[in-house]
Order: structure tokens, then C-alpha cells, then sequence
């Protein structure tokens, strides 16, 4: 467990936040620039260390201050060159972060929560429960250590982290105020400077936070569809049950609309054997997103112990991306990477303390899913 110093973390602040935090302390706003230089582009943590800030200050800011990021418990390099970081959350859980290198691009996936009370029926996180939310210093944290890690210390231009995705573990439009944040830093100047196209939130589909998020932030974004009617997604997401495909659906066209015409949704839907993985289920999907502008993303499914679940044969999955082509789609295969680490998409577990410690967002979920009946055959396609 991380002990708390009582001293406010500046790690997870996004620019006004800090600027506010300095004003708050009887000094002059601009400090908050000088200081996310150091602590995202430089990597510092250690007051002493910001030499265009006067020792008075310093001394200040150490009294009342802190850059805190979570432990690093390992780092693993893939022979694919894929890192996988375990890193350990206030709450004692620890989740992990993956870099994966490929064509010139870097994308680190990020978690935003320990564990997940969603319990998507295919996901290794979901089966974990849901232990906490993370803080902004402990989202913002891992591109933190993982930029440290490439020695970007003087930061370099061509930094090794192109692309951020909100696709660890974790909901994060159910730990909304601290990924939005911890999404600010990633695309500001004085943070990440990542573009507003390569940091992409994936969400299961809470359709009342996919407008909200419209309303505050416009990073790219992943649904994870999963299925082409309500019936079978409801089987796999429970989470359908309460916001059932055509509201998300509707959700995801407005804020996508928002962004502009060149900008697309992503669809991500993970391939099961015999579950979804049917030419009907390529077909009804086609259908589907007849009016949604978006790219799909297949994934064979990642086995994990006692999943239940298949990976389908790489015939099955060209067979289902050939139909989707046919009918006019871009479909891509994510192809698995870090297969000897453990760090392929729904592989990742942490170490989850304490499941009987769930909050009441999981209650509440878990009730909802007991409650709701199947969808009822009218709404079947
Ligand atoms: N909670 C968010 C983001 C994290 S999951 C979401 O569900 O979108 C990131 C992606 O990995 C999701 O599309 C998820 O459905 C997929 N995934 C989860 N478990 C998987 C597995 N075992 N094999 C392949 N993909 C998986
Ligand atoms: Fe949670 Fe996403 Fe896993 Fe579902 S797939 S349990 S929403 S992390």
C-alpha cells in the first residue's frame, strides 16, 4: 500500500489546476508552466532539480508538494519489443501499462481503473472485480514512467510514445473526471503533446458518459462492440442491458459528429469461436453500422486460464474481415503482440486486492445486470 504523505501530488494536474494550485500557495500562475516542463517533458519528481525555479520556492513547494507516480513493481521486455509495466495503485492493487512498437508507431495502453465491475464474460479484468478507481497521478503516471523509461530525460522531439489508448484495464468512462484529466496532460503542449487523434478512449459502451465526455474532451473513440444485436451483446456485456446497442450506437454518431467529417469511430469487436464469429454475425454487422462512419478493428480472442472462450481459426477471422470489406468497410486484424509477456489485449490482470472491497457503482451494476431481464424478442434482429 502507498502511504500518504498528506502533501498535494502535482503529477495528475492539468495546466489550470496548477495554475489554480500556485495561485492557491500566493504565487504567480505561470509557474505552473515551468513546472509540467519538468515533470512531464524532463520526468522529474524531485523539486531541487527545476534549476528556473528560486530555491525560495522550492523549499516551498517541498514543504506542501509532491511528484508522485505508482511503484513500478516490474518492467518486461517482449523479444517483439512490446514493455509491459506492472505498477501499484494507492489502493494496493496493481494494474499494468503495455508500450507496443509498430510501423514507426509507439502506442502505450493505458488502465484506468484496478480491475473492472463491468464483467464482460470474455475479459480477464472484468473476472477480477473491481477494486478502485485511479487517481489523474496514476493514469497520467504510466505515460509518465513509460516516457522515462525511453531516457527521454532531456525529453527528445521525436518522443517514443506516439499514441495513447484508454484500453488497459478498466472502464474509463466510469472513472470519468480523473481519465479526462489525466487525457488533457497526455495532449498538452506542456504535458505529452499528443495529438488529439492518437489518444483514443475505448468504452464498453456507457452511452450517458459518451455524451458527457462530448461535452469536455475530443480524443478519438473505440467502442467495443462485441456482437451485432442486443441478445448476444447482452450475453457477453451485461452492461447492454442497460444501455442497449441503439442508444450507444446513437451516442457514439453524435459525439463522433462533433469532431468533424474526417474523423471516424472505431469499432473494436473480439473474435470468439462459435459465439461471433459467424458470416450471419459479419453480415448483420455490416447492417448495423450502415450509417455509422467508422473503421473496424477485429480481435482474435486472447485466451486466459478458464476463459471458456476460443480464439476462432485465422481462416474464420479472414473469412469475417472479407465480408466486412465486401460490404464497403476498412477492417483491420489486430495482430497479438507480447504473447511471452502477457500483455495481449483482455490478458491483463494486475493483481486485484480484495474483491469483496467493491464500491457501489459495482453493486449497483451487478443489481442492474441481475434485474434486467433479457431483451426481449421484439428488439432481437
Ligand atoms: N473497458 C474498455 C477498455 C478496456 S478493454 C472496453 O471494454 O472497451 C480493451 C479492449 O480489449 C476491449 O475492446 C475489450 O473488449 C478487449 N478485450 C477484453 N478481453 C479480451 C480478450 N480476452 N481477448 C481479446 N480482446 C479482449
Ligand atoms: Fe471492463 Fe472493458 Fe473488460 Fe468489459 S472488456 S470487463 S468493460 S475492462
Amino acid at each position: 500500500m502507498t502511504e500518504s504523505t498528506g502533501k498535494v501530488n502535482l503529477l495528475g494536474m492539468t495546466q489550470p489546476q496548477l495554475e489554480q494550485f500556485f495561485e492557491s500557495i500566493g504565487e504567480k500562475r505561470f509557474r505552473a508552466g515551468q513546472v509540467m516542463k519538468w515533470i512531464h517533458h524532463f520526468g522529474v519528481d524531485d523539486f531541487d532539480a527545476m534549476t528556473n525555479v528560486g530555491k525560495a520556492l522550492r523549499d516551498k513547494l517541498k514543504a506542501c508538494a509532491e511528484i508522485r507516480g505508482p511503484e513500478v513493481v516490474s518492467e518486461n521486455i517482449s523479444k517483439d519489443g512490446t514493455r509491459k509495466w506492472v505498477v501499484r495503485v494507492a489502493s494496493g492493487s496493481c494494474v499494468e501499462t503495455v508500450f507496443i512498437p509498430q510501423n514507426g508507431r509507439g502506442t502505450l495502453c493505458v488502465s484506468s481503473q484496478a480491475g473492472c465491475a463491468l464483467d464482460c464474460s470474455f475479459c480477464s479484468t472484468g473476472k477480477q472485480g473491481f477494486n478502485s478507481d485511479l487517481t489523474s497521478a496514476e493514469v497520467i503516471g504510466q505515460v509518465w514512467i513509460a516516457n522515462k523509461s525511453f531516457g527521454t530525460v532531456p525529453a527528445k522531439i521525436d518522443r517514443a510514445i506516439t499514441n495513447v489508448v484508454m484500453m488497459g484495464m478498466g472502464e474509463p468512462l466510469l472513472n470519468f473526471e480523473n481519465v479526462v484529466s489525466a487525457m488533457e496532460i497526455m495532449m498538452d503542449d506542456l504535458g505529452y503533446g499528443i495529438s488529439k487523434r492518437k489518444v483514443t478512449l475505448s468504452t464498453s459502451g456507457v452511452a450517458p458518459m459518451i455524451d458527457e465526455l462530448a461535452e469536455r474532451i475530443d480524443v478519438s473513440l473505440a467502442l467495443s462492440l462485441h456482437a451485432p444485436n442486443d441478445e448476444l451483446r447482452s450475453q457477453l456485456i451485461p452492461l447492454n442491458r442497460k444501455y442497449p446497442l441503439a442508444m450507444v450506437l446513437d451516442a457514439c454518431k453524435r459525439y463522433i459528429g462533433r469532431l468533424g467529417k474526417e474523423r471516424v469511430l472505431t469499432i473494436e469487436y473480439t473474435l470468439l469461436k462459435g459465439v461471433n464469429d459467424q458470416p450471419e454475425h459479419a453480415t448483420q454487422m455490416a447492417e448495423l453500422l450502415a450509417d455509422v462512419p467508422c473503421k473496424i478493428n477485429l480481435i482474435p480472442f486472447n485466451p486466459f486460464p478458464h476463459a471458456g472462450y476460443e480464439r476462432p481459426s485465422n481462416n474464420a477471422v479472414r473469412r469475417f474481415q472479407e465480408i466486412l470489406q465486401q460490404a464497403g468497410y476498412n477492417v483491420t486484424i489486430r495482430t497479438t503482440r507480447g504473447d511471452d509477456i502477457d500483455a495481449a489485449c483482455g490478458q491483463l490482470v494486475g493483481n486485484v486486492l480484495d474483491r469483496t472491497r467493491r464500491s457501489e457503482r459495482y453493486i449497483a451494476v451487478r443489481q442492474l445486470a441481475a434485474e434486467s431481464a433479457p431483451a426481449p424478442a421484439a428488439n432481437r434482429s
